[in-house]
């Protein structure tokens, strides 16, 4: 994480790597061209999803309270009423972390930020989000916590 660099949008602070803000889903360097729509590859994508991370132009990305999202009708409503609980490197330690969630009877879901044709060429860190509802956050950071399975915990940008 370098100090000082931040998102134009949304402020939020962005590593050196980072490719897209994980906050608002915009494209950090807005004179890159070379990031294209997932369903549109003569577009230029401007922005990714903040849930699924796919890249997306105007046509098929949307503006929900600040945030891109794309038209995937679930994304929607996860980015408004789900919250990440773990941020994790890979597939796998994400599905662990499912599991243990759903065991204990807390839906989760995990998106892999780079499972998309279009980001497979940059070079980015991986990165793995798992959402539960918001109303489950605080019992699956616990939860996570009493097992040890929490590896990192980004808090969601508090403005
Ligand atoms: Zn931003
Ligand atoms: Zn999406
Ligand atoms: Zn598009």
């Amino acid at each position: 994480m370098t100090p000082g660099r931040s998102c134009a949008a949304c402020r939020t602070n962005v590593s050196d790597a980072d490719v897209f803000c994980l906050s608002c889903g915009r494209l950090l360097d807005e004179t890159r061209d070379d990031v294209r729509c997932e369903q549109h590859p003569e577009d230029v994508a401007r922005a990714a999803c903040v849930v699924c991370g796919r890249p997306v132009c105007s046509r098929c990305g949307r503006q929900v309270h600040g945030a891109t999202v794309c038209d995937d009708p679930g994304h929607e409503s996860i980015n408004a009423e789900w919250r990440i609980v773990a941020e994790v490197a890979s597939p796998f330690e994400a599905d662990l972390i499912i599991r243990n969630l759903s065991l204990n009877g807390i839906p989760a879901s995990g998106f892999d930020q780079h499972a998309h044709p279009s980001r497979l060429l940059l070079d980015e860190p991986s990165r793995v989000l798992v959402y539960v509802p918001a109303d489950r956050h605080a019992m699956a950071t616990s939860l996570l916590d009493d097992l040890d399975l929490r590896f990192e915990s980004p808090e969601s940008s508090e403005q």
